[in-house]
């Protein structure tokens, strides 16, 4: 058996379709980063929030998948490194009908004003 990538749990699942913190409070993302390890789903870094590399310090789960459809990137947050990983269980993005900057309905009409720079 072929060793397992360090934070990378193929057996994980994601657990919702959108950012998990910004959901419980209210807020708003630009993209969706699935916890490789776990399976939380969290936003981007620039997103107001950054809730996946909040997840990835506070939690020690250092890699996270990209939650956009298609993309199959994998990004280590103690590397600063993009990976190559296995398959993860499906869904393996989120629903192509949510809309990016999301959740519907509560994005901010200046919301491209408010992203952080992460250039
Ligand atoms: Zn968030
Ligand atoms: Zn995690």
């Amino acid at each position: 058996m072929s060793k397992a990538t360090p934070g990378i749990n193929p057996h994980s699942k994601p657990k919702g379709n959108g950012c998990q913190d910004c959901l419980k409070t209210g807020g708003w993302w630009l993209h969706l980063r699935r916890c490789a390890e776990c399976g939380y789903i969290g936003c981007c870094d620039s997103s107001p929030g950054q809730h996946a590399a909040k997840h990835a310090t506070e939690m020690n789960h250092p890699v996270v998948a990209s939650f956009e459809p298609l993309q199959s990137w994998f990004y280590d947050y103690r590397k600063k490194k993009v990976l190559r990983g296995p398959r993860l269980l499906g869904p393996r993005w989120r629903p192509e009908n949510q809309p990016a900057p999301g959740p519907e309905g509560r994005v901010p009409r200046d919301w491209e004003s408010r992203l952080h720079d992460v250039a």
